[in-house]
């Protein structure tokens, strides 16, 4: 495997399940530090003592809390003396009828998936700024078409899919580049396992050119390659990583 990211530090925020587990493994296998935020530390730790902690550091962190992220992006920059990528990762779906979908449900997917992603690349610029580094948000493939019951997260994702792509300009100036993901129903060894999969694939994605459904290791390999100088001349994309929904 190429080690594109040697002697770089990346920050991957929602590293403690699914998909930023599998990211944060992609960057390690690259050669990367990892800075690894979540609320649960105890799994951010479990994940640090794989990676190993010289190379690995655990940060508990809620995203929705601005301070709390720019001092997670400080400490993570004085670990391993600076910020080279952020991966805004961390989010929440709610699946519900809009009709029954409330007011804090809106705030708290908004708050969780929109306002982590300005906290984040708010408190990363300077560093970022420093080392000519790139941001990659993890957006949705509900975010560019809508689905059905997920009104809020569609609403939050389309917001992400957005601020990615005006970002790309307010930061291409300062050696910067913004770019997203978006996936599409992705299940991880566990959840793939579930004999609810085959419903959720179904209800998620009825419209694919590829069968089956995206791994965490699927989205890393996507965001790793945003991340990389292979994308140097890449900025304000979406990536999408959906089997090629039509
Ligand atoms: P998981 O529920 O497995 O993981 C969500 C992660 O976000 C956890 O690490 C969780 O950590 C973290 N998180 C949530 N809220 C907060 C918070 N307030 N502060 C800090 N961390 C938080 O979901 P996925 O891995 O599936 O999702 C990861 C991202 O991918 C999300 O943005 C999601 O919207 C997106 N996505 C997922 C798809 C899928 O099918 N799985 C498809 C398309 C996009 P903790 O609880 O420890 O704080």
């Amino acid at each position: 495997m190429d080690q594109r990211f040697t002697g770089k530090t990346v920050v991957v925020t929602g590293a403690s399940s699914g998909i930023g587990v599998g990211i944060a493994r992609r960057f390690a296998r690259e050669g990367a530090n990892l800075v690894l935020a979540a609320r649960r530390k105890d799994r951010l730790d479990a994940l640090a003592e794989e990676l190993g902690t010289e190379h690995a550091l655990a940060v508990a962190t809620d995203v929705t809390d601005r301070d709390a992220v720019q001092a997670m992006a400080d400490v993570a920059a004085a670990r391993f003396g600076g910020i080279d990528v952020l991966v805004s990762n961390a989010g929440m779906g709610l699946y519900k009828e809009f009709a029954d979908t409330t007011t804090e449900d809106w705030r708290q997917v908004m708050t969780t998936d929109v306002d982590s992603c300005f906290f984040g690349a708010q408190a990363a610029l300077a560093h970022l700024e420093r080392s000519r580094g790139s941001i990659v948000h993890i957006a949705s493939a509900s975010g560019l078409g809508g689905d059905r019951m997920l009104s809020a997260y569609n609403a939050a994702k389309g917001a992400v899919v957005n601020f990615t792509r005006g970002l790309a300009f307010d930061l291409g100036p300062h050696g910067i580049r913004v770019n997203a993901v978006a996936p599409s129903l992705t299940l991880d060894a566990e959840l793939s396992g579930h004999p609810d999969a085959a419903a959720l694939i179904e209800r998620f994605n009825p419209r694919r050119a590829l069968a089956g459904h995206s791994t965490p290791d699927d989205v890393g390999a996507a965001v790793a390659f945003l991340a990389s100088t292979d994308a140097r001349f890449i900025t304000g994309a979406v990536l999408p990583v959906d089997g090629g929904i039509t």
